[in-house]
């Protein structure tokens, strides 16, 4: 069927009409900025608004995407064919802890369960603090920093299937590889965390002390910013890149940083194509000096 008589028959049903808008650019809902709309886009203030959204995109056809806080995906500029749905609302972007356990709604910010459960004295997720994004990213793209990642303290997730139904998947279903699950498609709505109870005091510091030395290999400038790549097993790519001599270079309007080349920086003026270029060209420089095949980390849309 072709484009425009698809959308002709899936016209956003009236009891939807106030949650999902059509032709809804992204560029201002992603880090770097840039790329062209989304079909439909949804943001729905609670649970059964998801339920019917997402059951409306599987009755229609429309492929259906999360969109987290947007750090780490590159959005064409053709856009996305399909609906994008918002877990930003109150009603799944909650937080709670009962024992051992912090129970985070998916659209809540990583930053705020690191710091919810260092409050109440239970470590096992400060080493996270300062990772950009939501929680239900986290868990999908099994987020890492310093070695370690978020596979060990994820309980279970509670996923929404097409149908609208929840089921429940425990850690060891989830999949969990380096930078990677097996959750393909799936829509996580909330995580519960199993943690460890410490003292809220130490763990505080702790939370600061990295904190800061996390801040300090930063870019200046955190605007317009994305970590196209996963670390290789054997080295960082910072210094992979750095090694192959590729540190700053320039596509058009996008360049790697100078100091912290893992990182692409999306200047004035900056496309998606031209950040696709620059990612081949960095694939193909660093394959073709050094035999290591750069894996993506950014989602691209
Ligand atoms: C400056 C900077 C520093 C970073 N540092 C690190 C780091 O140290 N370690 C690290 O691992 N990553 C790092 N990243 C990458 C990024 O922060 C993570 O990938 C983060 O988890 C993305 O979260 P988000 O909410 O912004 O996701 P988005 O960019 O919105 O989405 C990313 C992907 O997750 C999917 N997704 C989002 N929410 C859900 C959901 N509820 N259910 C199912 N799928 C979902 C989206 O569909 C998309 O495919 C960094 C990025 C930047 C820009």
């Amino acid at each position: 069927m072709n484009r425009a008589l698809r959308y002709y028959r899936c016209m956003i049903p009236e009891r939807l009409q106030h949650v999902v808008r059509s032709d809804e650019s992204l560029a201002p809902l992603v880090w770097l900025g840039i790329g062209g709309p989304a079909h439909f886009f949804a943001e729905p203030v609670d649970i059964e608004q998801i339920t019917e959204i997402t059951v409306w995109a599987a009755e229609n056809d429309l492929p259906l995407r999360i969109l987290g806080s947007g750090s780490n995906v590159l959005v064409r500029e053709s856009g996305f064919d399909g609906v994008v749905i918002s877990l930003a609302a109150a009603a799944t972007s909650g937080l709670s802890i009962e024992g051992d356990c912090l129970t985070a709604g998916a659209g809540g910010k990583l930053s705020h369960a690191v710091v919810k459960s260092v409050g109440a004295g239970l470590g096992g997720l400060e080493h996270l603090m300062g990772i950009p994004g939501t929680v239900g990213a986290a868990v999908v793209g099994n987020v890492s920093s310093g070695g370690r990642d978020i596979s060990p303290v994820v309980k279970a997730i509670r996923v929404m299937e097409a149908d609208g139904s929840i089921r429940e998947i425990s850690q060891e279903e989830i999949g969990f590889t380096y930078r990677k699950t097996s959750l393909t498609g799936a829509m996580i709505v909330e995580v519960v965390f199993q943690l460890e109870p410490g003292d809220p005091v130490a763990l505080t510091k702790r939370l600061q002390k990295l904190w800061i030395s996390r801040n300090s290999t930063r870019p200046a400038d955190m605007e317009r910013i994305a970590m196209p790549f996963i670390d290789p097993d054997t080295i960082s790519a910072l210094e992979l890149i750095q090694n192959v001599g590729l540190a700053g270079i320039r596509e058009g309007d996008v360049s790697l940083d100078s100091s912290q080349p893992h990182y692409m920086i999306a200047h004035q003026g900056a496309t998606s194509d031209q950040c696709l270029k620059l990612i081949d060209r960095v694939r193909e420089q660093v394959l073709l000096q050094t035999g290591i095949d750069l894996q993506l980390n950014l989602q691209i849309w």
